[in-house]
């Protein structure tokens, strides 16, 4: 028959996702927090983020304080629930930069200092699509 099989490898995710399809092809071991562990991250946050506090589920999402790329694991202690706004803050503003809060700080001190983000939140409840955190 006239069907290739070739053409259903050749998905991509499209401009939606931002730089997920980079993150993935440059790391798919342990970026990914399963959704147990996720689950049992944010209980331990008590269901909100960390840096506004914001309790929507369906935009929270589990930060790696030290990033998979720079020997950070999938331990408790290397991991934060953020909200998806919080969690690009984290990254500099892009969860794909590799410039993190690590970085810049410390990540206790970041989330005490920063502003609380509500208001920004308006701005960029577009992002709720990105739960790239649930894979
Ligand atoms: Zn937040």
């Amino acid at each position: 028959m006239g069907c290739s099989p070739s053409y259903a490898r050749r998905f991509s995710y499209d401009d939606k996702k931002g730089g997920f399809q980079k993150e993935w092809s440059k790391s798919n071991q342990s970026e990914k927090v399963s959704p147990g562990s996720r689950t049992k991250i944010i209980n331990r946050d008590g269901g909100s983020c960390l840096r506004c506090g914001l309790e929507d589920d369906a935009a929270l999402e589990v930060h790696h304080v030290l990033p998979v790329s720079q020997g950070g694991t999938n331990d408790d202690q290397n991991l934060a629930t953020l909200c998806s706004h919080c969690h690009e803050a984290a990254h500099g503003g892009s969860k794909t930069s590799g410039k993190t809060v690590y970085e810049q700080g410390d990540f206790r001190d970041w989330i005490q200092e920063t502003d609380r983000c509500f208001e920004e939140r308006s701005e960029s409840l577009g992002s709720r699509q990105m739960k790239i955190s649930d894979y």
